[in-house]
């Protein structure tokens, strides 16, 4: 091995010696610092002695011994704007520098809250620089948008934050559990120990994006945001209209310049697409729904159209037929005059009642008229030829009678006239006016038909039934004499 000559030895002992000392002056600031540093210097500028997060980016952090981060470049500017000359206290947490700041070791610190229990030993300054606080998550938790909704997860908190006393006094139910730094407090929640953790935006977002923790996004706003000023400590309180006037004169471009520089947040749009899609499903299926109903209700209705206008038509057939019903029940279906059955309800059924039923009008004549030798003429021409030659007799009939007399065949080739305001030699002309009638028809064949006729005028309060008797007993009468003439009952 070759041995070191004295030069080299030299400066192995001299960088050591660096190295140390500075170590030396980390972890006990407040002996490496000395009292007379505060004092004025020889331009006359006040010496100030601070301390800072050393671990707090991008609002403030010790590299490499150096301070940086937003409150560095707000010092600067007050450096430029105050008789100020800053001095930093190196200190390896946070905690070292509350401590050194109620010692009395450090006289400012540059950014921090104002919360009661620092008031016991710093004073304030006006706030200079706002920040809003994050609940950060794991991406799989849902967004709790605030303290309200953590519900029993266990938040943590940096310790010595003024959040943690803001939970005490406003959530004290919320599970907490205390870390060392932000730092310590991220990678619980990335790592599964703890649901929720709570800071500042901006060092929350630098340090997941510094560390690429993609596991987290930020689940909601903590509490009130952050209202950033110096601190000093009282004894050096008088320096605080000096201090204010400085943050005064910076201006708005400085102030914008400062945010743009450590200001990096990206906006992660993390939409609850199962969500989104559910809601999209169930409208459309609400919608489809809704069609469908449509389609069947106006399918319904297109059938019960249909169903209508078919019941319209059955009633209306039916109609035809009960019209049909009706004029077969009263009409012969032969001849088309009022048949017997209806001749017999009208008049001969009511000589039950003769006092009620019987038409008042005594001027009512009865005429029974029956074919001479009927027979003879369907043996001679065939049944189907009497037919026609009764559908004739009944035509003469019909239009030899006024119209509110009352015609019915009252069965074989036999008829009966009921008329109206009728005198007996009224009714006798009248069968006079049809034998004639029959004398001129054209009938089928050329056959001859004659009439024979009975006569009786309804007397007063007779029963039709009587009267009826009566016509027929003369019809008789007018056979017996020789046919093809009328008698008078
Ligand atoms: P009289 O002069 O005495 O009345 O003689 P007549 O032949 O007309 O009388 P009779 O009672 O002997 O005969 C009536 C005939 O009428 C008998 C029957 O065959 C016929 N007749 C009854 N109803 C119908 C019918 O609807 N159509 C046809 N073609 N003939 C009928
Ligand atoms: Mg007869
Ligand atoms: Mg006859």
């Amino acid at each position: 091995m070759r041995r070191l000559s004295w030069l080299e030895f030299s400066s192995v002992l001299l960088v050591t010696l660096l190295i140390f000392i500075n170590l030396i002056n980390t972890k006990h600031a407040s002996a490496s610092v000395p009292e007379s540093q505060s004092f004025t210097n020889s331009k006359n500028r006040n010496i100030i002695r601070y301390c800072v997060d050393p671990d707090w980016l991008p609002y403030e952090a010790i590299i490499d011994g150096r301070h940086t981060g937003i409150s560095s470049d707000y010092l600067a500017l007050l450096t430029d704007y105050t008789d100020f000359t800053f001095v930093l206290v190196p200190t390896s947490s946070w905690r070292q520098s509350l401590e050194l700041l109620k010692k009395g070791a450090c006289e400012l610190t540059p950014i921090l809250n104002q919360t009661p229990k620092r008031d016991a030993y710093l004073s304030f300054s006006d706030i200079f620089f706002k920040s809003p606080n994050v609940l950060v998550s794991l991406k799989s938790q849902p967004f709790l948008q605030g303290f309200e909704n953590i519900g029993d997860r266990l938040l943590a908190i940096p310790k010595d934050y003024r959040l943690v006393e803001y939970i005490q006094r406003f959530y004290p139910t919320i599970n907490t559990i205390l870390t060392d730094n932000e730092r310590q407090g991220l990678e619980r929640v990335a790592n599964g120990e703890a649901d929720v953790f709570v800071g500042s935006m901006f060092s929350v977002n630098a340090y997941i994006q510094q560390h690429e923790l993609t596991s987290l996004k930020i689940a909601g706003w903590g509490g009130p945001e952050d209202e950033l000023r110096i601190g000093v400590t009282h004894a050096k309180q008088d320096l605080l209209p000096r201090i204010n006037a400085g943050l005064a004169k910076i201006s708005q471009a400085e102030h914008i310049s400062i945010y743009k520089k450590w200001h990096n947040i990206t906006v992660i749009e993390d939409i609850d697409y199962s969500l989104v899609i559910q809601v999209v499903t169930a409208l459309g299926m609400f919608i489809l729904f809704l069609l469908y109903r449509t389609m069947c209700v106006s399918k319904y209705n297109v059938h019960l159209e249909v169903n209508n206008k078919q019941l319209q038509k059955l009633q209306l057939e039916l109609e035809e037929k009960n019209s049909d019903l009706d004029f077969l029940a009263q009409h012969d279906p032969l001849t088309k005059l009022y048949n017997r059955q209806y001749f017999n309800q009208t008049f001969l059924e009511d000589a039950r009642q003769p006092q009620e039923k019987t038409p008042q009008n005594n001027n009512i004549s009865l005429i029974i008229m029956d074919i001479d030798f009927f027979k003879a003429i369907n043996d001679m021409h065939g049944h189907a030829i009497g037919d026609k030659i009764l559908v004739q007799v009944a035509q003469v009939l019909q239009a030899s009678v006024r119209e509110l007399d009352v015609v019915a065949r009252w069965g074989g080739e036999e008829f009966v006239v009921v008329c109206q305001h009728v005198q007996l030699h009224d009714a006798a002309e009248l069968c006079q006016r049809i034998t004639d009638e029959l004398t001129y028809f054209h009938f089928y064949n050329n056959i001859n038909v004659t009439c024979s006729f009975g006569i009786a005028l309804l007397g007063d309060n007779e029963p039709i039934q009587a009267c009826f008797e009566r016509a027929d007993a003369a019809l008789f009468k007018a056979k017996q004499s020789g046919r093809n003439q009328y008698c008078s009952a």
